[in-house]
């Protein structure tokens, strides 16, 4: 098994899961002891925050391409990035770094696309959703999304970062997921992108009338297997 490394702590709520399920999935695979080979970096997610709200997504893509390149010198083969937003920095993260990436919205898009679906409902961050670094991958593979409205748009972001992101899960919160995505669905959406790695905290298969794809499970398995390889 290639050892993988993961660059997290965007936010530390997420990257817990990111370690239970690679952890889940590897003893599923191996049985008996197994555990998968990792390095996990965990960012202080305040200080990336501060430079998504201020705009500063060069001064942040310098530190994920420094902690990227850490990540290979401490022996990593391949590298997950653990995070949809950050995505938009991909290209700079991975400038000089020889190893290869998985990339989270390319493997969300296969699982789709093996499901034999087409229109994804999308919920994420702001920057997800609305900037185009996320969604042309989604179209690229051939599928076509659908947003959530404006305002449902806003309380989704709202949630991650004031609730998600700080480990808080409310009742309140779940109950207005639900509903966005059952109106994602009336819109036209064959399935849903749980399209940041912390909404799956609040909204699973059950909740949901369409396929669910959970972009960290989707993630830690592609990784996976391409840590098998
Ligand atoms: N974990 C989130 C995502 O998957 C949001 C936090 C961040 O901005 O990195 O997009």
């Amino acid at each position: 098994m290639r050892r993988i490394g993961i660059l997290g702590g965007m936010s530390a709520a997420s990257t817990q899961i990111y370690y239970r399920e690679l952890c889940n999935l590897t003893r599923d695979r191996l049985g008996g002891l197994h555990s998968p080979e990792l390095l996990i970096r965990s960012l202080d997610f305040a200080r990336i925050e501060a430079l998504q709200m201020k705009g500063e997504w060069g001064a942040a893509g310098t530190i994920l391409n420094n902690e990227a390149k850490a990540l290979q010198r401490g022996g990593a083969e391949l590298i997950m990035l653990a995070t949809n937003t950050m995505h938009k920095l991909a290209g700079q993260m991975m400038a000089g770094v020889t190893i290869p990436m998985v990339h989270i919205a390319d493997a969300t898009a296969q699982a789709i696309k093996k499901a034999n679906l087409k229109s994804p409902g999308l919920m994420a961050t702001a920057f997800t959703m609305e900037e185009s670094f996320y969604t042309d991958r989604l179209v690229a593979a051939g599928l076509a999304p659908v947003l959530p409205n404006s305002d449902d748009r806003a309380t989704t972001h709202r949630i991650i970062y004031e609730e998600l992101c700080k480990d808080i899960k409310t009742r309140e919160s779940e109950v207005a997921y639900v509903a966005i995505a059952e109106r994602l669905v009336k819109a036209g959406a064959d399935s849903l992108i749980l399209g940041c790695t912390e909404v799956g905290m609040l909204l699973r298969q059950d909740k949901v009338p369409v396929p669910v794809f959970d972009t960290t499970l989707v993630h830690c398995a592609t990784a996976l297997d391409e840590a098998f390889k």
